[in-house]
């Protein structure tokens, strides 16, 4: 018997004229991460996408795709000749072999008008059927513990189960972002709440040897990896950082090291964007959460940028986070505990309040010197793709 898994899109068959590129981008997506299924085979049919696999690579099947964005729901489902013997013959089965069950539905659904039954007559007359057929059951239409779903087309698709997925759009179609990736709970949330509404995201990650180790490099390489499940493939850009951050600890007001270095990170990171095509730059920020992140600290971090930056987990709050970071798995790795660049040389009285103007001022004793040292550090990133 032929299976499949069938896929249904929401918000991309709203999208008129891109309708098709959307479709095709995501059914690319779909076979992108089905590289360990080698039976997949992805099709496009009427409104759908299906996967036709083998049955034992349904469950993997399954758990790759439903981790695709750009998908409402999907349905593993048998797949049988429309010939209507056939379908009662399977229709009974499907029923008989539910464990547990007392009560049932048919769902049925003519898509193929040549079909000579109409839905509603199939329902009755499948309906009738599996009664006939099968003891201890009945039929209750509103709350059944059982619902068959058969869709009948130039083949019939059969199913029981509507498993919803995380939804957004096909990763791609909203081009590229480079994401600032630290080993904590908030960048990898904020990768994938971008990915999500179908940016491709590659990762820069700031890395201050030996300060930072190579366990928390190796952190930041387990996230990007677990993130790729739903971002699809990431380049990760290992930035050498050691040398700018010192030289920033060494010759700026202690106060303002922290925002510097973050100011810097994001010219970096633009560099990098540049190179790459991306046209925003993402963070993990959130409003209030650390002395950085005032409306003063993230605007004196923003006016060096020129792309636009999305931080789109500015209004969450902590618990929020970690709550997404557990459902998308990253939490586990993300509270090992592993030093981060951010973490070492923190100032005792960091300012809450800085000014641009004086960021600016306390950034000329270094500004010469980073223009070759920053183009060093981009030169010298090792690049991990995951
Ligand atoms: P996270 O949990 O994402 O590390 P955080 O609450 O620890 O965030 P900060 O450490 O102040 O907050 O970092 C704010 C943002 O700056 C991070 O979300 C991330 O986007 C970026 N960032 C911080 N450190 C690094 C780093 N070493 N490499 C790349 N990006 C970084
Ligand atoms: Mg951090």
């Amino acid at each position: 018997m032929e299976h499949v898994i069938l896929v249904r899109y929401g918000e991309i068959a709203l999208k008129g004229l891109n309708r098709n590129y959307f479709i095709e981008l995501l059914a690319k997506n779909i076979r992108n991460t089905l590289w360990c299924v080698p039976s997949a085979k992805v099709k496009k049919i009427q409104g759908r996408i299906i996967v036709n696999v083998e049955e034992e690579d349904l469950k993997l099947g399954m758990e790759r795709i439903q981790k695709v964005f750009g998908i409402v729901s999907v349905s593993p489902a048998i797949v049988i000749d429309s010939d209507m013997k056939v379908i009662e013959e399977n229709a009974i089965e499907q029923v008989r072999s539910a464990e547990g069950i007392k009560t049932f539905k048919i769902t049925a659904k003519r898509g193929d008008k040549t079909f000579p039954i109409k839905s509603p007559d199939l329902n009755y007359r499948l309906g009738e059927t599996v009664l006939d057929a099968v003891e201890g059951i009945s039929v209750d239409i509103h709350d059944p513990d059982l619902n068959l779903w058969v869709e009948v087309r130039e083949k019939t698709y059969m199913y029981h189960e509507f498993l919803k997925c995380n939804g957004g759009l096909p990763v791609g179609c909203s081009g590229k972002g480079a994401l600032l990736l630290s080993g904590g709970i908030d960048s990898p949330v904020a990768g994938y709440m971008m990915a999500k509404r179908g940016v491709e995201v590659i990762a820069v990650y700031f890395h201050s040897f030996p300060f930072t180790s190579d366990r928390a490099k190796q952190k930041v390489i387990d996230l990007a990896k677990i993130m790729s499940q739903y971002c699809g493939r990431i380049k990760l850009y290992v930035v050498p950082f050691t040398e700018v951050q010192t030289k920033i600890v060494e010759l700026c007001p202690d106060r303002q090291t922290t925002i510097i270095i973050r100011r810097y990170m994001m010219r970096i990171a633009e560099m990098i964007a540049a190179k790459e095509g991306a046209k925003a730059l993402i963070t993990g920020e959130s409003l209030g959460q650390v002395a950085s992140q005032t409306m003063e600290g993230l605007g004196a971090t923003n006016a060096v940028a020129n792309l636009p930056v999305f931080r789109p987990l500015i209004g969450f709050d902590k618990s929020d986070i970690v709550k997404i970071a557990q459902e998308i798995g990253t939490f586990e790795t993300s509270i090992l505990p592993y030093e981060d660049c951010c973490t070492i040389f923190v100032p005792k009285h960091p300012e809450t309040k800085p000014k641009i103007s004086e960021m600016i001022r306390s950034e000329e004793a270094i500004a010469e010197m980073m223009v070759d040292m920053m183009a060093t550090a981009v030169e010298n990133s090792e690049i991990v793709k995951l």
